[in-house]
């Protein structure tokens, strides 16, 4: 991007109601067949509408097509079970129904290439596209034929690869994954989390990202983040490793989060989108508000390598909330693109 401090979304955006439930995860649709594939066109279209009117520079399709970022791309794959669903505890944190992997995991058709293809059609802005992380798959469900997290984990890795490629060539121009599973899993994060992930974005011309969050704004995370004390240091754990990795872009959650700013030193050198939205409350941020996280974030990121976003998905949010927000964030980021030209 040649325009300073680029705003995107990590991901998530609220549905319309016509098409799912809102304000709800795992949102089961209200359409069927062809008048389901109409439904979450006619919102990708709206939700890129939402996007274009907030300033947004970097696009996405705003999760419209699919009904959780992980387990939707799961229920695509073979040796994977979606109906009979299994219960598991979600980064040691919630119980949570999930598909069950029985044989091997294949990926037999691409996921969500054609999304990315008519997104492609509606606009010429970059288009940054999310997919989850292998640790964070693993994470999404429940495992009863590798038995191990690790070796699933790099089955994932190649799967995600394949899809990457083919989100490239459908003229994406970030993919992000996103693994908020690295902010629990420390050990394995350094001992094959990120050569997992590395694995997933081989041989990609695009740039790529990883998002690294304290999670939506759902109670059990909420009362997570509670029990972290004063200063949340999870990221001190895990950027060295990132730092030293291939991937471009690390997104992370700064606002109103208790993570020290000086961290973020810890990956200099890669851009960072700089969560300046909070995701977990239904109070929007002011312009000011947004431009003064992002200031002090300037301290530890150059100018150049500052994308504005937000601090998670907004799907859980109101629409009429989302929008006030992505509003702020676009004003937000203007600020300090005037404060600098001047
Ligand atoms: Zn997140």
């Amino acid at each position: 991007m040649t325009k300073l401090f680029p705003t995107s979304t990590v991901g998530s955006l609220p549905k319309p109601s016509w098409l799912a439930k809102p304000e709800t995860l795992w949102s089961p649709w209200k359409l069927q067949g062809e008048e389901l594939i109409e439904g979450k066109q006619d919102a990708l279209r709206l939700t890129l509408d939402d996007q274009n009117r907030a300033g947004i520079d970097i696009v996405s399709d705003g999760e419209q097509t699919r009904q959780h970022f992980v387990t939707t791309f799961i229920e695509h794959l073979s040796g994977v079970d979606f109906e009979n669903r299994q219960t598991v505890k979600i980064r040691n944190r919630y119980d949570a129904s999930v598909p069950s992997v029985f044989g091997a995991v294949a990926r037999e058709k691409p996921v969500f290439v054609e999304d990315a293809k008519f997104l492609r059609t509606l606009t010429k802005k970059p288009i940054k596209w999310t997919l989850p992380g292998p640790m964070t798959m693993i994470d999404t469900l429940h495992d009863g034929h590798y038995k191990s997290r690790e070796k699933l984990a790099w089955e994932f890795a190649g799967i995600l690869n394949q899809e990457a490629r083919e989100l490239e060539a459908a003229g994406v121009d970030i993919i992000q994954f996103d693994e908020p599973a690295f902010n629990v899993f420390f050990d394995e994060v350094n001992d094959w989390g990120v050569a997992a992930l590395e694995r997933a974005v081989e041989g990609l011309t695009c740039e790529t990202a990883v998002h690294i969050c304290y999670g939506y704004g759902i109670k059990a995370n909420i009362d997570w983040k509670n029990s972290l004390g004063a200063e949340w240091r999870q990221y001190e754990e895990i950027f060295p490793k990132l730092q030293k990795s291939s991937l471009d872009l690390v997104s992370l959650e700064c606002q109103n989060s208790r993570v020290p700013m000086d961290l973020i030193e810890l990956i200099r050198g890669k851009k960072v989108m700089i969560g300046a939205i909070d995701v977990a409350t239904s109070t929007i941020e002011t312009p000011e508000a947004v431009a003064d996280t992002l200031r002090k974030a300037l301290q530890f990121v150059d100018a150049d390598k500052l994308y504005p976003s937000t601090n998670c998905g907004m799907a859980p949010l109101s629409r009429q909330v989302a929008r006030a927000k992505l509003t702020a964030l676009g004003a937000g980021a203007e600020i300090l693109r005037k404060e600098l030209s001047a």
